[in-house]
């Protein structure tokens, strides 16, 4: 299906167009120019204090309308223009569900972080319970869902709200041995690793800098995170060489996660190295246990490795693994996917991540067209909770994407003494991170201000290498701007 979009406040296009997915899924067109097979028209209109909103749809013959009023609020700050959205996107919601006849179980939501608008319902005073029903009659949200949002608001007690000068450590690996067909981050095939070298020392660089920057502003990292890309990548000497250089500058951490992702990566040698340093938790994703879906995505490695791998840390001492699995990959069904819960199941890793399937723009499967089809990723996506619930683990952390299949969710679920913190700090975003390496988003947390400033790193490889003084420059620029802000220049 293809729709068209007029409306009278482009500003709010995308917007739409994100509601409009979340009924027909990626073929929404945006422009009133294209051909298409349905229109939505949009007016919008101040009458006295009311916001009025209509939207007429469309299809063929058929037309359909819905209108909405709301009080307008003016104040002509970020307030009115959040109010306003919502109330466009639910205008338009209410139409497409009427028209359909469907209820997408996150309703009218299509942001990232949903788990935030809980905080802002308790937040201003309200039960849990008048939480969700505030979120309900807001956004539609399903019983379901809502009960997934419950499960992680209780795990998260205790943890979100950690001190101002609380900061996590997050070290970017950009290389994989190959590409997966799904993925959509920057980091690059490693190839001869011609690049890695040079990339190490501008790393280690921004790591002396960083650890400097820490301590002038008095940042507490306690918590610290080796990312990718695929961190196993790197040879046992070029990772044993970063994680000690790590350490030697932030010493010993409380919580150290370090991605070793792919089995195709690990030996017993690298095993064994990572449990020589402070690493406290790492992961070993299968994705799928199906040899064949592993090699239609480019895995480059079979189940029976991911087995034998999980069981050879388990063998070195490792008492925190986690997996992660996605559901909906390209000709995977039920009973694929359910095979590849009950191998997990028996594994019996610490903490298990269900994703969803996202066809972003920039991954293979996406410029190969492939897109998704209406299938029973609902279905599976609650078989992965139940795997969870059975293995004693609950739901801890969890975000949308864009182009996900049936426009579900990523969801962390750990057993109660496994929870990752780094993982809540980063999709709650109430403490600061700085982030090095190519690609890493720092974010400087002004919880006062209710800001976050946020001191991107270039993602080019290249380009980070000789520019890694200026990614320094703008994390000491923000997190300045915190230290000036506390107390009248305390330290952060
Ligand atoms: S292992 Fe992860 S980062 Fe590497 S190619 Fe696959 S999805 Fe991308």
């Amino acid at each position: 299906m293809k729709t068209a979009i007029d409306t009278q406040l482009p500003q709010f296009q995308n917007d739409i167009a994100d509601v409009v997915r979340l009924f027909y899924g990626e073929g929404a067109a945006v422009t009133p120019q294209e051909p298409h097979d349905a229109s939505l028209v949009h007016t919008h209109r101040l009458d006295g204090s009311q916001w009025c909103e209509a939207f007429t749809l469309t299809v063929g013959d058929e037309r359909l309308s819905m209108d909405m009023r709301a009080d307008a609020v003016t104040d002509a700050g970020l307030e009115e223009k959040r109010q306003l959205k919502r109330l466009v996107k639910r205008c338009c919601y209410q139409l497409l569900k009427r028209y359909t006849g469907r209820t997408p179980a996150w309703g009218s939501l299509t942001g990232i972080r949903p788990t935030r608008l809980y905080y802002q319902q308790l937040e201003r005073g309200k039960s849990r319970g008048e939480a969700r029903t505030a979120l309900h009659e807001l956004f539609d949200l399903s019983e379901e869902k809502l009960d997934l949002l419950d499960e992680i608001i209780t795990a998260q007690s205790g943890w979100v709200h950690r001190p101002q000068s609380a900061c996590d450590l997050y070290v970017g690996i950009p290389f994989c041995t190959t590409r997966c067909a799904y993925c959509s981050f920057s980091s690059g095939e490693i190839g001869d690793g011609r690049l890695v070298e040079p990339y190490l020392a501008a790393l280690m660089h921004e790591i002396d800098l960083c650890s400097e920057l820490a301590q002038e502003t008095g940042l507490q990292i306690r918590v610290g995170y080796v990312g990718g890309g695929t961190p196993s990548s790197l040879t046992t000497a070029q990772l044993d060489r970063l994680l000690t250089h790590i350490e030697r500058r932030f010493g010993p951490l409380d919580e150290f996660t370090v991605e070793a992702g792919r089995p195709d990566t690990l030996d017993e040698e690298k095993l064994s190295m990572l449990r020589a340093h402070p690493v406290t938790r790492i992961s070993i994703n299968p994705q799928t246990m199906n040899d064949e879906t592993l090699r239609a995505i480019g895995r480059a490695h079979t189940a029976q490795q991911t087995i034998d791998t999980y069981y050879l840390a388990r063998k070195l001492g490792f008492d925190d693994i986690n997996m992660d699995v996605i559901a909906a990959l390209p000709g995977e069904d039920l009973d694929m996917f359910a095979r590849t819960l009950r191998i997990v199941g028996e594994l019996a890793p610490d903490s298990l991540t269900v994703h969803t399937l996202a066809i972003k723009r920039s991954s293979r499967l996406h410029e190969q067209g492939y897109t998704q089809s209406e299938r029973d990723v609902a279905q599976m996506v609650q078989m992965g909770r139940e795997a969870a619930h059975a293995l004693g683990m609950r739901a801890y952390y969890l975000y949308r994407q864009k182009y996900m299949a049936e426009n579900l969710e990523n969801v962390g679920y750990a057993r109660p003494d496994r929870i990752c913190r780094y993982n809540i700090d980063n999709m709650e975003e109430t403490t600061s991170v700085l982030a090095l390496g190519a690609g890493g988003i720092s974010k400087c947390v002004m919880r006062q201000e209710e800001k976050i400033l946020r001191a991107p790193n270039i993602a080019n490889i290249e380009q980070y290498i000789v520019r890694v003084d200026e990614m320094v420059a703008r994390k000491r620029e923000a997190f300045a701007v915190k230290a000036r802000s506390l107390n009248g220049g305390e330290k952060a």
